[in-house]
């Protein structure tokens, strides 16, 4: 911990990676730019300019990198917050990351225990590599920053903090959902991921569900261990120390996705997306290449509704997105092996002339054409088989701006608690019930179809990622995002990291 004699608390956020990205292009000169996915769109608009710092791995494996911090300091000193690059080796990322947080607790935490690959060694490195978050995390911080840790792969950092000797206040938000106790306790390490997600001082959940139940693995492997109270947040006595147990749901910035969607460049390619597929409904899914999300399932369901809904075939076309993710690990090769032989199959079976059933993406989009789908698609499919939160859902509606979509939701996704007064809401194991609603959504009138969306997006615009942020901040140290004020030199550098793609000599 520095000694520098601040009164200022400022936020660091610690988390699996940087919200950028580094890669060595030719002759192993370092490239950066900006990262992707749920927790990035999330805190990138409350960090910047806020000072503070954000403590995560860059990107690329290395043993000593001193050429990575120095390229990633020069790179972003005008970004308004510090990054503190934390590097890992090959060994340590596979074990860690592929190992331990997406072979162990990904499939576990998603009631997927089949899924699990319970190698002891992967335990002994996610140790170690947790220590190496805290120790980055303990050089930079002082007395009085708040600590907040984000998600599975960091579930030790408040453990080996206070091993550190740092007695900062810490937080830590769990983005994917916790699993019921006749899940949780087939982990060969139940008792040391409990007992470490109690050191933190405060832990936020997704929804209630999963704050439920966790309490009810304390209560019932732990013991000593006094919870009480009701609402939002409850409290939890341990010997004497208070942890506070509260759930949050994530939200987005409603606000920029809704102004974004309006502008030409996107308005543009909405209008050529439907040109080239005209006089139909599209049905939009996009989903992170992964066996939560259900996709296999709703391709049966697709395939259901066109054999049971004859009146579908030539008026919808289904648009699959699905974005490249963990192909080192075995089951997710499998699953692109199972989506693309259903695609072909389905559409085999019913492609006519001039009208394919499935347009298949298998690619990340940017986020002009991800908000071109969002526009200008009349239905978004969204049913994983369990989500922490599925950003995806708010993001659709949010950019839906003139409120004629219709959104279907799957029960178990964590924003199903929220949209389910708007949405179509199903059992995404039901096959026939998610092709019905596919049926229902596309011949739904528009009167309901804006009914049910301006509902949906009301309560987006009300609850967005600043809200979030306030609400985890208050129940966890009594503060706000303004009592984290902008820098007076703030620059308002327009959505520098989002857009930056830099290149330099480092290295
Ligand atoms: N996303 C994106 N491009 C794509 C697909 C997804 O930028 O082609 C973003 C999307 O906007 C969302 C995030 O990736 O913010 C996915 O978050 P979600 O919670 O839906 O699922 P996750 O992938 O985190 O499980």
């Amino acid at each position: 911990m520095t000694t520098e004699n601040t009164p200022e608390s400022r936020l660091i956020v610690v988390s699996n990676r940087l919200p950028i990205v580094l890669k060595r292009g030719e002759g192993g000169r370092l490239q950066m730019k900006s990262g992707s996915g749920g927790l990035v769109r999330a805190l990138v608009p409350v960090l910047k300019n806020r000072g503070g710092m954000w403590v995560g791995w860059p990107g690329i494996e290395s043993e000593n990198g001193s050429d990575i911090k120095e390229f990633i300091a020069n790179t972003t000193k005008n970004f308004g917050y510090a990054f503190k690059p934390v590097l890992l080796s090959a060994k340590e990322k596979n074990e860690y990351y592929s190992g331990f947080s997406n072979e162990v607790l990904w499939p576990l935490f998603h009631d997927m225990v089949s899924n699990c690959n319970f190698d002891p060694s992967y335990w002994e490195t996610y140790q170690k590599v947790n220590r190496k978050f805290a120790e980055t995390t303990a050089q930079n911080c002082r007395k009085n920053d708040y600590i907040w840790v984000h998600d599975y792969h960091l579930i030790n950092v408040a453990k080996e903090l206070r091993d550190l000797g740092i007695d900062s206040i810490t937080g830590f938000f769990l983005h994917i959902p916790f699993p019921p106790l006749d899940i949780f306790v087939k982990l060969p390490w139940r008792f040391q991921i409990l007992n470490a997600m109690l050191d933190y001082d405060l832990i936020g959940f997704q929804t209630l569900r999963d704050r439920r139940n966790f309490v009810q693995c304390v209560r019932t492997l732990l013991k000593g261990v006094y919870i009480y109270g009701k609402g939002q947040v409850i409290s939890c006595r341990i010997g004497s120390r208070e942890v506070r147990i509260g759930s949050f749901p994530i939200s987005i910035d409603t606000r920029a996705f809704a102004e974004d969607a309006q502008t030409r460049d996107v308005a543009e390619k909405a209008w050529y997306i439907h040109e080239d597929l005209p006089n139909r409904k599209l049905i939009f899914s996009v989903d992170r290449l992964d066996y939560t999300k259900g996709i296999p399932h709703k391709l049966e369901a697709f395939r259901n509704a066109l054999t049971r809904y004859p009146e579908l075939r030539r008026n919808v076309t289904l648009i699959q997105v699905v974005v490249p993710s963990r192909r080192d690990i075995p089951a997710y090769s499998e699953l692109k092996t199972e989506i693309d032989r259903l695609v072909g199959e389905i559409n085999g079976q019913f492609t006519q002339s001039g009208w394919v059933p499935i347009n298949y993406i298998f690619r990340h989009l940017g986020p002009e054409e991800l908000l071109a789908y969002y526009r200008t698609s009349e239905v978004a499919l969204i049913t994983p088989l369990k989500d922490g939160l599925n950003l995806v859902a708010k993001e659709y509606c949010a950019s839906n701006v003139d409120e004629n979509g219709v959104l279907i939701l799957s029960e178990f996704a964590g924003a199903a608690a929220q949209l389910q007064k708007g949405a179509i809401m199903v059992n995404p194991f039901n096959i026939e019930l998610v092709a019905d609603a596919i049926y229902q959504a596309c011949t739904m009138d528009m009167e309901k179809r804006k009914i049910r969306m301006h509902k949906l997006r009301r309560s987006i615009r009300r609850y967005d990622i600043f809200r979030w942020v306030d609400y985890f901040l208050r129940a966890s140290i009594a503060k706000d995002l303004n009592d984290f004020p902008l820098l007076e030199d703030y620059v308002p550098e327009d959505e520098l990291l989002v857009k930056t793609e830099t290149e330099n000599g480092a290295g």
